[in-house]
Formats: structure tokens, sequence, C-alpha cells
């Protein structure tokens, strides 16, 4: 019942922000006829899986930068990115974005032979941190060393701090943006790691690594975490002063159209992390990834119309929060998906996959808007380490 009277509310916004937009030339002459949504649930999009329109969001630029929302397309390679957009029959909302740029993403394991491209944890310790680590390392350089991590950067300059992804909470992605291990496999261990360090809004996949573990069932009562499993806990959830856990999925959230869905998710986290301070928040789409590993093109095109409303989520948002850099991208590609020249829909399939589900070295798309945007993108071609880096000056700089 409840969640048929947010979906009516949610439509009802709908309606009346189609109204807004196509009355725009009018907007001037009738401004008091805006109907503000009633609710704060309300704000929560509907949760329908498709291709969302492509839309250009122009979002201020020359304004220091506080709040990050970074977006990762697990294994997103441009050429799913190109598949995407010949299914669709049009642009990915990601690919309207203000600036763009290249990212090399081989990890200290390839530049030591040891292995032949990165894996998803020292990706994820590169865009974080700003160093090249082995394959498995989480938060750790290549002696073991801590390394400070983007979320402890954060919380260092009192900014919130939130995680979304489809994958399990203490997956590598997520995991690599708090936590120090030596081994991504640790998903429990690491999990305890995330809760202590006192992320405030983790929403993702993963139930297992509470549930009859002691230690992390402790860990989140010591830390005061809220812990919630439910798309209908987290669409009444209002307390943005607390700190909240939601793992709704034992293991990996799977299917995109999933509730909740990626967008809704990243709708909640910013409502809850908006605060005079900022934040920083990782959005993942997590299984991109898991279907290419799969060579199962039509699950990974889902993922992609997943991923790609929560980047239109989020640019909307971040269009209405001047100070906010929208950054999207992905920490490395799966599956050396090829697209032929001039391929039609029917064309983009599993044979399209090349790889025997493994990563590659293929260079990634990087993808950005808002707040100094510009800046990340002036060369045609950087690191991921130098994301890390990026996120750095500009929160430094709009402290100056
Ligand atoms: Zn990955």
């Amino acid at each position: 019942m409840k969640k048929l009277l947010s979906i009516i509310l949610s439509l009802v916004m709908i309606a009346s922000i189609t109204a807004c937009s196509s009355g725009q030339e009018s907007k001037n002459e009738a401004t008091s006829s805006v109907t503000q949504p009633p609710t704060q649930a309300s704000n929560l999009p509907v949760e329908k899986l498709e291709w969302v329109d492509f839309t250009e969001y122009s979002l201020e630029e020359d304004v220091p930068v506080t709040n990050i929302i970074l977006m990762i397309g697990d294994g997103m390679g441009k050429e799913i990115i190109k598949g995407s957009e010949i299914v669709k029959g049009d642009k990915l909302v990601m690919s309207g974005m203000q600036h763009n740029t290249t990212v090399t993403t081989y990890s200290h394991s390839v530049t030591n032979g040891t292995d032949t491209y990165t894996d998803s944890a020292a990706s994820a310790t590169a865009i974080s941190t700003g160093h090249k680590t082995i394959n498995k390392y989480l938060g750790l350089d290549p002696d073991g060393n801590k390394l400070e991590t983007i979320c402890e950067y954060a919380k260092s300059l009192d900014m919130k701090t939130g995680l979304v992804a489809r994958q399990v909470m203490s997956h590598a992605t997520p995991a690599g943006m708090v936590a120090h291990n030596t081994s991504r496999d640790n998903y429990m261990q690491i999990l305890r790691e995330m809760i202590n360090s006192g992320v405030d809004v983790m929403l993702g996949g993963g139930s297992q690594y509470i549930k009859g573990y002691p230690k992390n069932e402790k860990a989140v009562k010591a830390q005061n975490y809220n812990y919630i499993t439910t798309p209908e806990e987290l669409a009444s959830y209002d307390k943005a002063d607390e700190k909240l856990l939601g793992l709704f999925a034992y293991d990996n959230m799977g299917s995109a159209s999933m509730s909740p869905m990626l967008n809704t998710m990243t709708a909640k986290a910013l409502d809850l992390l908006e605060n005079d301070k900022g934040f920083f928040l990782m959005v993942e789409g997590s299984n991109i990834d898991t279907y290419e590993h799969k060579s199962n093109m039509a699950s990974t095109l889902e993922q992609m119309q997943g991923f790609d409303q929560a980047v239109d989520y989020a640019l909307q948002w971040a269009e209405k929060h001047p100070g906010t850099l929208v950054i999207v991208t992905a920490d490395h590609e799966t599956g050396g998906v090829k697209i032929p020249d001039n391929a039609k829909p029917d064309d983009v399939n599993d044979s399209c996959f090349t790889s025997d589900g493994k990563h590659t070295n293929s260079d990634v798309a990087l993808m950005a808007s808002g707040a100094q945007s510009a800046g990340l993108c002036k060369e045609e071609l950087i690191d991921n380490t130098d994301i890390a880096k990026y996120m750095r000056k500009v929160l430094k700089d709009a402290r100056k």
C-alpha cells in the first residue's frame, strides 16, 4: 500500500515535471503554477529499467567543488558504450557530459609482468589513492604499506561519504574507496573495516556478511548504523544525521531491475548525504563486468541501462546543486568487446566478446560534468591514478 502510494506520488511528480519542461517558453509569464512534490519519499525515481532519453545537462563549471559523485561502470569499456548506443538508437546520457578524456588502467602487476591486466581491486585502489598496486590489493601499496583512501581523505575534510553498488558491499570497487587489505576476497573482514571506518551511507548487496557473523553484527551496533534490508525500508528512511547500511541481497544484487534499482539507491544516497561541508559518493554499476565475464550481451546491456539511468539521475541532481563534480568512468575493460563497423542492433550480441570473459588492457573513457570538470579532461590521455590526485586537488583548492 505504501509502495503504491509512493508510485502514485512519483507519477504525479513526473507529470508535473513534464508539464514544467514542455511549458518552458511560457515559464516567464506564469511562474506561480509549479507544484512542489509533497514529500521527500516521492523524490525517488519510478523504477523501470529502460534506456533513459538522451539529455544534455548544463552544470555550472566555474565554482569550487563541494561534492564529488564518482560513478564507475565496472568493466565498462568504450566498445560496450558504443554497442549500447547502437542498440538504443541514440547516445547514452553519459556521452552528453560536458568534458571527456581517455584513461589507462594497468596495475602494478602489469608493469612488473606478473599479470596481463588489472583487476578491480588494484584499479579501485588507483582511483581512490592515486597509487598503482598489485592485483587483489586494496588501499595498500605494492610493499603492503597503507595508503589514504578517498573516503579517508574526504572524512579528514569533514565531508560525508557514501557508497552505492550492485555487488556485495565489500566487493573490490566499493572496498577500494575505504579499506586496506592484501586480499579482496576477505569479504567479511573488509566489510567490518568499512563499517568501522564510519562511511555514512552504504547501499548494495552482501547481507550474508552480517547475519551469522557476530563480529560484524557487533560492529554495526557499535558504530550506530541503521541496518536495513528491504526496498520499502529504504523508501521510507529519512534519518540524514545517522549512518545507514542497506544490504538488499544475500549476495550480488544481480539483475539491473531488482529493487532498489541503482538510480533509486543513488537518489536516496544523495538525499541523505547533502550537507554544507559536502560529500564524496561513489556509485558503481557493478554487474556490467559480471555479465561481460559471462559473455552475455543481453544482460550486459540491461546493466548499461541501469547505470545510465543512475548517471542521468546524478546529473539532474548536480544541475540543481552547483558545486558538484560528476565523474563517470570505468575501472578497466572486460570481455574484449568488439562492435563491428556499421553494426546494426542485432549485430550487438554474444559474438562481440573476444577475450573469453577476461579483463583487457584497453583504455577506458572518462566523462565529467559540473564544478571544475574541465581540468580533469584537459589532457587527451590520463592515468587512473590521476583521478585520485585530481579529486584531492579540487577539494583542497575549494578550501583555500
Ligand atoms: Zn572491475
